[in-house]
């Protein structure tokens, strides 16, 4: 005959196991925000091509980032959209991006 927990006994149990269970859902994504700090410190500002770093400069009035190693350009978030919008003729104005 298996013996049954007492109903108290279960529900402390319980109450632990989600206790624990928080803890390591703490650590874990303490660890996550950990990586993701050392790897902005590692990368921040870094060509993701050649990995030297990038400069800003201001293109038709928008900030973008270029990197004179290798001539990589990258746009934050929005940047592109900030670029075209107002221009009808998008690619005289990506072609003229990179003659810098
Ligand atoms: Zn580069």
């Amino acid at each position: 005959m298996v013996k049954q927990p007492h109903p108290e006994v279960e529900y402390f149990g319980k109450l632990d196991a989600e206790k624990k269970k928080k803890i390591a859902e703490e650590k874990r994504a303490k660890l996550a925000k950990d990586e993701l700090k050392k790897l902005k410190e590692l990368h921040f500002m870094r060509c993701p091509g050649c990995g030297l770093e990038l400069e800003t400069v201001v293109f038709k009035g928008v900030a973008i980032h270029k990197c004179f190693n290798c001539g990589g350009v990258f746009l934050e978030e929005g940047t592109l959209e900030k670029l075209c919008g107002h221009e009808s003729h998008i690619m005289e104005s990506i072609l003229e991006l990179f003659r810098f």
